[in-house]
């Protein structure tokens, strides 16, 4: 099992930040969905428990489409989609960190895995 490493994540505004652990965070998706496309986000996916949100709860805005199986939350203030919310089809409960909210990581660095969300 490979070394877990927290990670901090925030909104432009600063009103939302976050703080979550995952094996090194090497590479990234990019989805090509309606919605994706247009967001720009790069994504790392990591369980729900190894999320935890610092503040801003009640910054947070919900935006669903299509089938609703994923929150696509932002801030309401700045608008920045920081992180998402889906579950597996297995029930597991996932977070999609937008990884060019979080600190620690240029994501230039990262390998970039597309995805077709497109075609779902
Ligand atoms: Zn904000």
């Amino acid at each position: 099992m490979s070394e877990q490493q927290t990670y901090h994540g925030s909104c432009h505004c600063g009103a939302i930040r976050y703080e979550a652990r995952s094996a090194p965070i090497a590479e990234a998706m990019s989805c090509n969905c309606s919605y994706c496309r247009r967001f720009g986000g790069l994504l790392a996916f990591i369980p729900a428990q190894n999320f935890k949100l610092e503040s801003g709860e009640d910054r947070i805005a919900d935006y669903q489409f299509g089938q609703k199986v994923i929150h696509h939350l932002f801030c309401r203030t700045c608008g920045i989609g920081s992180f998402g919310r889906g579950t597996m089809p297995d029930g597991t409960e996932m977070v999609a960190l937008n990884v060019r909210c979080i600190e620690e990581i240029d994501p230039d660095t990262l390998a970039i895995t597309p995805f077709d969300g497109k075609s779902l």
